[in-house]
C-alpha cells in the first residue's frame, strides 16, 4: 500500500499520473482507499449540526472525492485506450463497486436534505452566479438520481444501477472481442485491389501481428461502414467486410450482445418507472437541453423525410452507373461507398483516396489543428519529450496562453490497437478547477492504422475531420476557467457537448489553415486550388446517405429507450424490432444501413449516450449557426476566438448553456443553417 503510486499526489508537471510506475495491481486497492476517503469526507459534511450553508456543504462537497476522481480518470483513460486482459478484468470487477459507491453518495438522504434546504432558500442566499448554479445543479442531479425516493425504492434502484453497470461493461467487452475476431483475413493481395500501398502494408502488418505472415488482415471500425469500402474494387471483398462488421454481437457465440442489450433496455425502463418517468428516454431528456422525447422525436422526424428523399436520389445515380456497365446488379449497402466515389469523380472530378499524400499526420496536427488554435486563441504547443503517457504511442504537449502563462497538457494517442475501443474520443485526466488549483490534462484518441515502420502516416479526409473534431473537445477541456470542478470543461449537458467540437471542424477547409497543413508529402506543394474548389463544391455531396445513416441510429436509440416498463418486459426479437423502428421513420432503405446496429451500438449500450445519440444533430443546430457567426465576423481572427472562448468554451458547465449561447451569439440559434448545410432545406 505504501508504495502504491496512485495513493500519493503525482509529482509530475500538472499532476500527470506516473504511468510508468503504475502496475495493474495498484488499481483496485487504490479504488478501495478512494471510496473510503470519499465516504468519510461526505459524512463529515452531513454530521455538521449547524444549518446548511454554501460554505459548510457545497464547498466541502466540491473538494470531496478528489482521490477517487484522480484514480478513476487515471484508470478509465487506460481501460478505454489500452485494455489488456488484466485491465479488462479489473474493469469488470470495478463496475458494480463503482456504481454502488456513486449511489451511496448520490442517494445519501442527509446530504440531499442539506442541498434541498439550500435550494429552497436560494433567493435569500448571497451567492454569485456560479455558486447559485452549483446549488441548482447538485439539487437537480441528486433528485434525478433518486435521492428523494423512499428507502425501499432506493434499494431497488441501487440493485438496478449495479446490474446495469455490469451489463454495459459486458456489452463493451463482447464488442471488443467480436470486433477483433471478425477482422477479415485475405489470402491474396488481389482481393484488396484498390487499396493504397500504405493501406496494404498496414494490412500485412496487422496479419503479421496476429501470426498470419503472408496474409492481409483488415480490422473493423466501430461504424457499420468501413473506410476501405470506397476503394476496394472486388465486390466480394466489400461484401465480406460489411457482413463481418454488421454481424458483430449477433452471431450466437460467447460474444453475442442480444441478451445483454435486451436486459439493459428492460432494466433502464424499470429504473425510469421507479423514478417517475414513462420511459428511459423521458428520464434522460428531462435533464438535457431538449427537455422531452417529444422534442427530440419531432426534430428527427422532420429531418428524416428530406434525408431519405436525398438518399434515394443519390442511389438512383449510383444505380445508373452500374446499369451502364456490362453486368448490372441492384446497388447493395456494400456498393454504396464505392460507386459514390465514382459519382464524385464524375461530377466533381475528385478522387478522395488520392488526397492522402496531402494529409501527413504530423503536418495536419502542427500546421492545421494547432495552427488554427494559435490563430484563434493565441495558444501555443510545445512537445514535452520528457513526459510520457500511458502508452508508448502517446505524445504529450504543453499548452501556453499568448501571454506565456501555462494552460495545461494535451495528450495525443493517434493509432489503433487491439486493446483500444473503436471510434475516437476526448477525455480528461485532470480537471481544471480554481478551488483545487488544478490545470487540465486532456487526451484525444483516434484509431488510425499504424503504418509499417519508417513510413509516414497519411490520413484520410475523414480522419483529418475526426482530429479537428476531437481537438474541439480538447479545447473545451483546456479552456475551462471555473471555480468548482463539477463544471470543468466538458461537464456540460450531453446534447450540448458536441457543439464546440463540431464548430472546430470549420477550420479544416478555412483557406489559410488548409494551405498551411495540406502539403504534399514529397513535393510540399499545397493542395491544388481546383481540388480545394471541388472539395467545397462537393460538401453537400452524399449528405442524404450520411444524414440518413446517422438519423437511423439516433432513431433506434430513441425506439429502444422509449419503451415503457411493460413494453420492455416483452420478449423482443432484436432484428425485427430494428426493422420495425426503421420502417416507422422511413429510414429502412436496405442500401443505407444504420450507422450502428443495436448489437454494436456502443454509444448507447456501453457509453454515455443512451437516449442521447440524437445529441449530435441537436448540437449541430448550434454549430451551423455559430459557423455563420464566424463567417459574418471575418472568420479566423483573435477577437472572434477570444469571444467564443470567453463566453462559451471557458464557462464550461457553470451556467445554463443556452444562456451562454445567447451571450455569445446575441440571440437563440436558428435551424436554417443546418438545413442548408445538409441539403435538407426545401
Ligand atoms: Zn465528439
Amino acid at each position: 500500500m505504501a508504495d502504491n503510486p496512485l495513493l500519493s499526489p503525482s509529482t509530475l508537471p500538472y499532476g500527470l499520473p506516473d504511468y510508468a510506475a503504475i502496475r495493474p495491481e495498484h488499481y483496485l486497492p487504490a479504488f478501495e482507499q478512494a471510496f473510503g476517503d470519499h465516504k468519510a469526507e461526505v459524512s463529515r459534511i452531513t454530521v455538521v449540526r449547524s444549518m446548511p450553508t454554501f460554505e459548510n456543504t457545497l464547498v466541502p462537497l466540491e473538494e470531496s472525492g478528489r482521490l477517487l476522481g484522480d484514480v478513476a480518470r487515471t484508470f478509465y483513460t487506460v481501460s478505454s485506450a489500452d485494455a489488456t486482459d488484466e485491465i479488462q478484468s479489473i474493469e469488470e470487477q470495478l463496475a458494480p463497486l463503482m456504481s454502488a459507491h456513486q449511489d451511496s453518495i448520490q442517494l445519501d438522504s442527509a446530504l440531499f436534505w442539506r442541498i434541498k434546504t439550500l435550494h429552497d432558500q436560494l433567493d435569500e442566499l448571497e451567492l454569485d452566479a456560479e455558486q447559485r448554479y452549483l446549488v441548482e445543479r447538485h439539487f437537480t442531479e441528486m433528485s434525478h438520481a433518486g435521492a428523494g425516493l423512499d428507502d425501499e425504492a432506493k434499494a431497488r434502484l441501487t440493485e438496478l444501477n449495479q446490474r446495469l453497470s455490469t451489463l454495459t461493461t459486458q456489452f463493451e467487452k463482447n464488442l471488443l472481442a467480436d470486433t477483433n475476431d471478425l477482422a477479415v483475413v485475405f489470402d491474396d493481395a488481389a482481393e484488396l485491389d484498390g487499396l493504397s500501398e500504405g493501406e496494404l502494408s498496414a494490412a500485412a502488418q496487422a496479419a503479421a501481428d496476429r501470426g498470419l505472415e503472408g496474409k492481409w488482415v483488415v480490422t473493423l471500425t466501430l461504424f457499420t461502414g468501413h473506410p476501405y469500402l470506397s476503394s476496394l474494387t472486388d465486390r466480394a471483398s466489400r461484401e465480406r467486410l460489411l457482413t463481418a462488421s454488421r454481424s458483430r454481437g449477433s452471431r450466437g457465440n460467447d460474444h453475442d450482445n442480444r441478451d445483454t442489450l435486451r436486459e439493459i433496455v428492460r432494466l433502464r425502463a424499470e429504473r425510469a418507472a421507479l423514478l417517475g418517468y414513462d420511459s428511459h428516454a423521458a428520464y434522460i431528456t428531462s435533464d438535457e437541453t431538449a427537455g422531452s422525447p417529444a422534442a427530440v422525436h419531432s426534430l428527427l422526424r422532420e429531418l428524416a423525410v428530406p434525408a431519405a428523399r436525398n438518399a434515394a436520389r443519390e442511389q438512383a445515380k449510383l444505380q445508373a452507373i452500374v446499369d451502364a456497365a456490362p453486368d448490372p446488379f441492384p446497388i447493395a449497402a456494400h456498393d454504396w461507398a464505392f460507386y459514390t466515389e465514382k459519382v464524385r469523380a464524375a461530377e466533381y472530378d475528385l478522387d478522395r483516396a488520392a488526397l492522402r499524400p496531402w494529409f501527413e499526420a504530423e503536418r495536419v496536427l502542427q500546421d492545421g489543428v494547432f495552427r488554427a488554435a494559435t490563430d484563434l486563441y493565441g495558444i501555443t504547443f510545445t512537445e514535452r519529450h520528457d513526459l510520457q503517457g500511458y502508452h508508448a504511442d502517446n505524445r504529450v504537449f504543453e499548452v501556453h496562453n499568448a501571454d506565456g502563462s501555462e494552460l495545461g497538457l494535451y495528450v495525443l494517442d493517434l493509432y489503433t490497437r487491439d486493446t483500444k475501443r473503436g471510434g475516437a474520443w476526448m477525455n480528461s485526466i485532470v480537471l481544471q478547477s480554481r478551488l483545487r488549483g488544478t490545470a487540465p490534462i486532456v487526451v484525444n484518441n483516434l484509431n488510425v492504422p499504424k503504418p509499417a515502420a519508417g513510413r509516414p502516416t497519411l490520413l484520410s479526409l475523414d480522419e483529418v475531420t475526426t482530429l479537428f473534431h476531437e481537438f474541439g473537445h480538447a479545447l473545451h477541456g483546456l479552456f475551462a476557467t471555473v471555480t468548482y470542478p463539477h463544471f470543468a470543461g466538458t461537464n456540460v449537458f450531453r446534447d450540448f457537448v458536441e457543439f464546440p467540437s463540431q464548430v472546430n471542424e470549420m477550420w479544416i477547409y478555412w483557406p489559410e489553415i488548409l494551405a498551411s497543413y495540406a502539403r504534399h508529402i514529397d513535393t510540399d506543394e499545397p493542395l491544388p486550388a481546383e481540388v480545394v474548389e471541388k472539395l467545397h463544391a462537393s460538401e453537400a455531396f452524399n449528405q442524404g446517405f450520411a444524414t440518413s445513416e446517422y438519423l437511423a441510429a439516433a432513431w433506434l436509440d430513441q425506439a429502444w429507450h422509449s419503451l415503457t416498463e411493460d413494453e420492455a418486459a416483452a420478449d423482443i426479437d432484436v432484428a425485427s424490432f430494428e426493422a420495425a423502428a426503421l420502417a416507422d421513420i422511413g429510414l429502412d432503405n436496405p442500401a443505407v444501413p444504420t450507422r450502428y446496429s443495436s448489437t454494436y451500438f456502443a454509444h448507447v449500450f456501453s457509453g454515455g449516450y443512451s437516449a442521447g445519440y440524437y445529441s449530435y444533430i441537436w448540437s449541430e443546430v448550434l454549430d451551423a449557426d455559430t459557423v455563420e457567426w464566424f463567417r459574418e465576423n471575418g472568420g479566423l481572427r483573435r477577437e472572434n476566438g477570444d469571444r467564443f472562448r470567453g463566453r462559451l468554451l471557458g464557462v464550461g458547465g457553470s451556467k445554463d448553456p443556452l444562456e451562454a449561447y445567447r451571450d455569445f451569439r446575441g440571440r437563440d440559434a436558428v435551424i436554417q443553417p443546418l438545413l442548408e448545410r445538409r441539403g435538407l432545406a426545401d
